[in-house]
C-alpha cells in the first residue's frame, strides 16, 4: 500500500546499497509511525524493480571477494560485529521501541536474542568443517566441503525488526554469501542502523544491502535470476506465496509463517505459575510475537481457578509508552492492526465466548493502544480461536482430558510453538512424543530455541525443509560438495572403461 506522507518533519528512510544510503527514486513511499503517540515520524522509500536490481548487482559484485575471504578473517569480523552490537544495543533498542512500540526492556531482549545468533556465527570455521575419509579406496581419499550459494535474500516481518533479520544475515554472510534484506515497511530503521554498524565493523561494501519497500520489492527479489535463495518470515498467506513463487523459479526457499500457540494446563499444574506464564506469554510485546501464547487449554477442574488467577493479574499489567521504564506492555504497531485485534473482543459474545476482561476499556486517547483482554469458553469453531489475532487477546478453551487437549493442537493448521504446564514428568514426556509442533515448552511458555539449535514450526508455520539459524541455517546457506582424490604414480596409469570400483 502506498500512502501519502503528510508529516513535513518525517525522516526519510532510504535504501542501503553498496555500502551507502541511497535515496529511492520510485516516487513511492510509506508512512512510519511512533505507535505510542500515533504520529508519523518517518517516510520509507519503496523500491522499484530497478532499485532491487541495483542492490542485487551490488551483492553480486561483492561476492567473489567475500567468498574468497578466509574463515579466520570472517570469524574476526563477526567478533567485531558482536562487540559493536553489544556495546550499542541501547541505540537500536530505542529505535525498535519508537517504531514498533514494544517496551524498551523487551526491545533489549530482542537485540540480545539476535546477538546470540551473531555469537554462534563467530564459530563459523568450526561450523563449516567438512568430513574426510582417508583411503576410501586404495590410494583414494574422499572429503566433503560446504560452499556458499551466492546472492541470497531475506524478507522479514514487523514484529522483530532486528532479531529476525539477524537470524538470516548473520549465518548467510558468515557462510560467505552476499545478502539483500527487505525489512518490514512498518519499522524499517533498525535495518539501516545495522547496515551502518556492519560497515563500521569492516564488512566490505555490497556484502549486506537493504531494499525498503512493499510487494513490488518482494516480487522483484523473487523474480530476480541472480537471487539464488530466499528466507522469509511473516504471515502464513504471504509465506505460502513466497515459497511457491521462489521455488517455481528454482530458488532455495525457507518461508516461516504465522502461528496459533496453545498452552495446555493439566489439572496437577501449579495454578499461580501457570497464570504468571499465560499473562507473560500472552501479553508480552502486546501479543505481537509468533511464539506468543494465544490459547490456554485448561484441562478438567483447573479451568476456573486458572481463569480467576489470570483475570486477577491483568489489571496489574502496566500499559504505556515503551520508553517509559514503568511500562510493561506497549501499543500495537498500527491503528488498523489495533482495530482489527479489538474486533475479536467485540465479536466474541456473538460467537458464544465470554469476555472476562475487555481490553478496549480505559485505553489512552493517543497512540495505538489496547489493554489486555481475556476471553473464556472459546471453542475451535470461533474466529477468535481459528485466527492468529496477533494482539493482547488471550482465549481460554476448556476441555475434559489430556487427549482432547492434544487433539486440539494437532488439528490446528499451525504448528509453531506449544507448551504444557504440569508437575507430572510422565505426562510431559508423552506430550513431547504426541504433539505436532516444531518447538515444545515443558513448563516454558515461549520455547524459542537457543542459537545453537534451529528455530522453525511444522505445518502451515513453515514452508520448506530447513529451519532458521543454528545448524540448519548453515545447511540452508551452503551447498555440499564431495571431492574424491587420487595422486597416482604415472607408471601405474592405464585405460579402464569399467565403472569405478571401491574394493
Ligand atoms: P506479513 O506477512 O504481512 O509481512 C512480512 C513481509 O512480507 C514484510 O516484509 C512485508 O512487506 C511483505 N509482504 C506483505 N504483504 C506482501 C504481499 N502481498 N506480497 C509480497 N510481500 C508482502 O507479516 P507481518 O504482519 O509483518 O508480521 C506478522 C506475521 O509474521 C505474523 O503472522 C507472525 O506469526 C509472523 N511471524 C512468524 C515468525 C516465525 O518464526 N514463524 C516470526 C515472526 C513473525
Amino acid at each position: 500500500m502506498t500512502e501519502t506522507v503528510d508529516a513535513p518533519t518525517a525522516t526519510r528512510i532510504p535504501h542501503w546499497i553498496g555500502g551507502r544510503r541511497v535515496e529511492g527514486g520510485s516516487g513511492r513511499c510509506g508512512p512510519v509511525y511512533n505507535p505510542a503517540t500515533g504520529r508519523q515520524t518517518g517516510a520509507v522509500d519503496f523500491a522499484s524493480v530497478e532499485e532491487v536490481d541495483a542492490a542485487v548487482r551490488s551483492a553480486q559484485d561483492a561476492y567473489p571477494g567475500w567468498r574468497a575471504t578466509s574463515l579466520a578473517r570472517r570469524a574476526e569480523l563477526f567478533f567485531r560485529i558482536r562487540e559493536l552490537l553489544h556495546a550499542r544495543r541501547d541505540e537500536v533498542a530505542e529505535i525498535l521501541t519508537r517504531e514498533h512500540g514494544k517496551v524498551f526492556s523487551d526491545a533489549l531482549g530482542e537485540v540480545t536474542r539476535g546477538l546470540e545468533v551473531v555469537e554462534h556465527c563467530c564459530g563459523i570455521p568450526t561450523l563449516l568443517k567438512g568430513e574426510h575419509s582417508e583411503q576410501a579406496s586404495t590410494g583414494i581419499d574422499v572429503y566433503s566441503i560446504r560452499q556458499p550459494l551466492g546472492v541470497v535474500a531475506g524478507i522479514t516481518p514487523f514484529n522483530f525488526p532486528a532479531m529476525v533479520p539477524m537470524w538470516m544475515w548473520a549465518p548467510a554472510v558468515a557462510c560467505g554469501n552476499c545478502f539483500v534484506l527487505k525489512p518490514s515497511e512498518k519499522d524499517p530503521s533498525a535495518s539501516l542502523w545495522v547496515a551502518e554498524l556492519l560497515r563500521e565493523a569492516g564488512l566490505p561494501d555490497g556484502v549486506f544491502n537493504v531494499v525498503m519497500g512493499d510487494r513490488v520489492a518482494v516480487d522483484a527479489l523473487l523474480e530476480h535470476p541472480d537471487v539464488v535463495a530466499v528466507s522469509f518470515v511473516g504471515s502464513t498467506p504471504i509465506a505460502r506465496y513466497v515459497y511457491k513463487k521462489a521455488t517455481a523459479s528454482g530458488k532455495r526457499c525457507q518461508a516461516l509463517g504465522g502461528a496459533k500457540n496453545h498452552m495446555i494446563v493439566l489439572p496437577d499444574a501449579d495454578v499461580d505459575s501457570a497464570a504468571d506464564a499465560a499473562v507473560s506469554a500472552g501479553y508480552g510485546s502486546a501479543g505481537e510475537r509468533c511464539m506468543a501464547v494465544s490459547v490456554v487449554v485448561a484441562v478438567g477442574d483447573v479451568a476456573q481457578p486458572l481463569v480467576d488467577a489470570i483475570r486477577d493479574r491483568i489489571p496489574k499489567v502496566r500499559v504505556g509508552d515503551g520508553m517509559d521504564p514503568s511500562s510493561e506492555m506497549g501499543p500495537l504497531v498500527t491503528r488498523e492492526h489495533r482495530d482489527r485485534v479489538a474486533s475479536y473482543v467485540e465479536n466474541a459474545p456473538g460467537e458464544g465466548a465470554t469476555v472476562v476482561v475487555d481490553g478496549r476499556e480505559g485505553v489512552p486517547a493517543e497512540g495505538f493502544f489496547l489493554n489486555p483482554s481475556l476471553l473464556d469458553d472459546v471453542t475451535p469453531q470461533m474466529k477468535a480461536y481459528e485466527d492468529e489475532i496477533f494482539g493482547p487477546v488471550l482465549g481460554v478453551t476448556r476441555v475434559g482430558t489430556y487427549d482432547e487437549a492434544v487433539q486440539l493442537v494437532n488439528e490446528s493448521p499451525y504448528g509453531n510453538g506449544v507448551a504444557i504446564f504440569t508437575r507430572d514428568g510422565g505426562a510431559a514426556r508423552q506430550f513431547q512424543f504426541d504433539v505436532q509442533a516444531g518447538m515444545v515448552g515443558i513448563n516454558v511458555p515461549i520455547p524459542v530455541p537457543v542459537a545453537y539449535y534451529s528455530f522453525g514450526g511444522w505445518k502451515s508455520s513453515l514452508f520448506g525443509d530447513l529451519h532458521v539459524y543454528g545448524p540448519e541455517a548453515i545447511d540452508f546457506y551452503t551447498r555440499g560438495k564431495v571431492v574424491t582424490q587420487r595422486w597416482p604414480d604415472p607408471v601405474t596409469s592405464r585405460v579402464d572403461l569399467g565403472f569405478p570400483q571401491t574394493r
